[in-house]
């Protein structure tokens, strides 16, 4: 099969599955997928399922990146947080439909390779920092748009504090040990609605910048 009649039908089951906003499919069609995923993986692509990349992380299923991304509701004026750059797959996609896109990573090593990839696709509203995303990003808050892609036990309270007033957070938070569930949360003038979307699974969000390459703490 084709490269194209593959990416075809990854955009024909995302509508399939529900995903609606032009500007988001759009963006999974225009972002090449196979720059992000290893080289072993590179035939699986445009398939509907998370691969595995370096330091033992995982690239997302791309019906997740793209519901988490419709969920988000980004607008061209927004300044959008991502916790976990991973592959950068992400962030790629939301550069595509925000103002300016700050991405935190904890792997230099992981942060370095998706840092090239930016570079490449020629994606300049991309900041980079390699940090504790439990932090979050002070210096650049408040954030219209929050992203977390890894696994918090609950939500890091830096994270609510520079959320925007009439913001929006989508975090997976740990429902036990296998799952989470992924959770959006606004910011009012009187504090946080929360509100809880569908059951999914990432990788743990750990504290602080990992130590060596494939170092898991
Ligand atoms: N958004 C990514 C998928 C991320 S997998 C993509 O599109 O490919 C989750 C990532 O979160 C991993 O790379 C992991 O190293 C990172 N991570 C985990 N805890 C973190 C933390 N405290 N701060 C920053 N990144 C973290």
């Amino acid at each position: 099969m084709t490269e194209d009649i593959q990416k075809a039908r990854l955009i024909m089951t995302l509508r399939h599955h529900g995903i609606r906003d032009p500007r988001v499919l759009e963006a999974m069609e225009e972002i090449p997928r196979d720059l992000f995923v290893p080289d072993t993986f590179r035939d699986q692509a445009w398939a509907d399922t998370a691969l595995p990349i370096s330091c033992g992380q995982t690239i997302s299923q791309p019906y997740i990146v793209a519901y988490m991304t419709e969920q988000l509701e980004v607008e061209p004026t927004s300044r959008v947080l991502e916790i976990g750059t991973g592959s950068g797959y992400q962030a790629a996609i939301l550069s595509k439909l925000a103002r300016r896109v700050y991405t935190i990573e904890r792997h230099r090593h992981l942060m370095e390779d998706a840092r090239r990839k930016f570079e490449q696709l020629g994606l300049t509203n991309i900041e980079t920092r390699i940090g504790d995303g439990y932090k979050g990003w002070p210096e650049a808050a408040p954030f219209d748009r929050i992203i977390v892609t890894a696994a918090a036990p609950k939500v890091p309270p830096a994270l609510l504090d520079q959320l925007a007033e009439g913001g929006i957070m989508i975090i997976p938070v740990d429902s036990g040990p296998l799952y989470q569930n992924l959770v959006r949360i606004r910011r009012t003038a009187d504090g946080f609605e929360r509100e809880k979307l569908i059951p999914v699974r990432f990788v743990p969000m750990l504290p602080g910048i990992a130590r060596r390459k494939g170092d898991d703490n």
